[in-house]
């Protein structure tokens, strides 16, 4: 029987707390019960040296086969290459990005060490689901050591166009590697074209028709599957939130004002900086507003030991004193920043209770938090959500207020249009949003990512 096997850069284990078990680990976990599976990647642990066969945990039908790195694997693989490298590239923030061959080489060798101890772990009937940025060259590897079973790959951020790309001294490799794959799945139509434009004109590749693709020897499925969330879950959190002592303190603290929520990791291409640039024009233009509506924004640290992170930390404590000190009064805060994480059933409290939603990436893969806020929302009295373009979301989520996040103005006359916003048109706008976020779930991405992998591999019709 085919058994599924999931491979991701950091392995969720089940017993390793709720706040860890993410939407993404969940519906992946339910994918692996179904026949049994095995989830493969690293522990999160850092050790002398990198682990020399993986650590095995069996939990129900589906075992977790996890690696330790070594300081250097972690330094030059995940802060290095993925996150200083890929990362601001496929984020078209060439300008903080960073561009070593010890980083480079570092990645392949992680590559190469996953492709090696996942090898023997292997069975004929499996096929291999590879997600995201840490591990593009892993099926060329597992290729290389002879496996011929199915290998699916997904990115969960942008992929950049190609004049940005080609930036990226190791451009030509990552496509090469990505031809290793029978399913290649992207975010938005727009990812996908960026990738036919590097088959076909840099890689003297050719697009088929049926989403096919052909290049480097091979034939490969490259589509679009859209990210969702588990829908249910965050609709009951939301309902049920009013229950919970820290929607009630909310309410309590924000009873004379309106609020607006900001939920992003703390990381360059959420456009943080911006959004309170933009806020603060918002108070400047509409003064009216002062004293009625404060901005909440959640930003919990992530990828705290890269430099680019610890500057954008600073660059926002500044921001936000700056503004609290320009226009706070005795009674009213307009800029309440947490720099800390909140568990998802705390959150959807704070959705359901915020009038506003407001999510600006300067870019960004798809962004679930948009999905979540639509989620939470009372469909009798919805708050309003303001959805860079920029966003993958902003494909799907076509009713929302859509902003251009470099454009402070005009994200501040978008904030004044969301407060103003009369109750049919909230109404109307967020039961389309309502609509596509049940439409594009989480399950309906993972079984259409899964059903083309299934149908692989993919022959070319004459
Ligand atoms: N999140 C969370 N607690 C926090 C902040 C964020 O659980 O304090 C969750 C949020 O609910 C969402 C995810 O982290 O599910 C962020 O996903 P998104 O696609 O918006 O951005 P990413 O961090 O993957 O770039």
């Amino acid at each position: 029987m085919r058994r599924l096997v999931v491979v991701s850069n950091r392995v969720a284990l089940p017993d390793e707390g709720a706040a860890r078990a993410g939407g993404l680990a969940v519906a992946l976990q339910e994918a692996l019960q179904q026949n049994g599976g095995l989830w493969f990647g690293w522990s999160g642990r850092i050790t002398p040296q990198s682990s020399d066969s993986p650590h095995i945990r069996q939990f129900g039908q589906v075992t977790f086969a996890t690696l330790d790195l070594s300081r250097k694997d972690h330094a030059e693989y995940y802060n290095g290459y993925a996150n200083r490298s890929l990362w601001p590239v496929f984020h078209y923030r060439i300008d903080l990005a960073d561009f070593t061959r010890e980083n480079y080489q570092g990645y392949l060798r992680v590559n190469t060490l996953f492709a090696e101890k996942l090898r023997p772990l292997l069975r004929d009937e499996d096929e291999i689901w590879v997600h995201d940025y840490h591990l593009i060259p892993l099926g060329e590897e597992l290729r290389r050591l002879g496996i011929r079973q199915r290998l699916g790959f997904f990115l969960h951020t942008p992929f950049p166009a190609m004049e940005v790309l080609v930036v990226l001294p190791s451009a030509s490799r990552i496509v090469r590697s990505l031809a290793a794959y029978d399913v290649v799945g992207f975010q938005t139509a727009a990812d996908l074209r960026a990738f036919h434009d590097h088959v076909t004109l840099e890689s003297a590749g050719e697009v088929l028709s049926n989403g096919l693709v052909r290049g480097f020897g091979r034939t490969l499925k490259a589509d679009v599957f859209p990210i969702g969330i588990d829908v249910g879950p965050m609709v009951a959190a939301a309902e049920s939130a009013h229950r919970l002592a820290s929607t009630r303190r909310l309410r309590r603290n924000f009873s004379e004002c309106k609020l607006m929520i900001g939920v992003d990791r703390l990381d360059y291409s959420k456009g943080l900086p911006e959004r309170f640039k933009s806020f603060e024009r918002f108070l400047e233009k509409y003064p009216a507003w002062r004293g009625k509506v404060s901005l909440m924004q959640i930003a919990p640290s992530s990828r705290a030991d890269v430099p680019e992170y610890m500057q954008i930390r600073r660059q926002l404590e500044a921001e936000a004193g700056h503004i609290n000190g320009r226009f706070a009064e005795f009674d009213w805060t307009p800029l309440h920043y947490l720099n800390s994480s909140y568990q998802r059933q705390t959150l959807a409290g704070f959705y359901r209770f915020s009038q506003i939603g407001v999510v600006s990436p300067l870019r960004d893969g798809m962004n679930l938090v948009a999905k979540e806020y639509v989620a939470a929302q009372n469909g009798e009295d919805p708050g309003v959500l303001v959805l860079s373009r920029f966003a993958g979301a902003a494909r799907e989520l076509t009713s929302a207020l859509q902003i251009n996040p470099y454009d402070l103005e005009g994200v501040a006359d978008a904030l004044a249009r969301a407060l103003d916003m009369p109750i049919e048109e909230r109404r109307d706008r967020w039961q389309d949003l309502m609509s596509a976020v049940r439409t594009g779930s989480l399950d309906h991405w993972r079984d259409s990512f899964l059903k083309a992998l299934t149908e692989a591999p993919y022959t070319v019709e004459t």
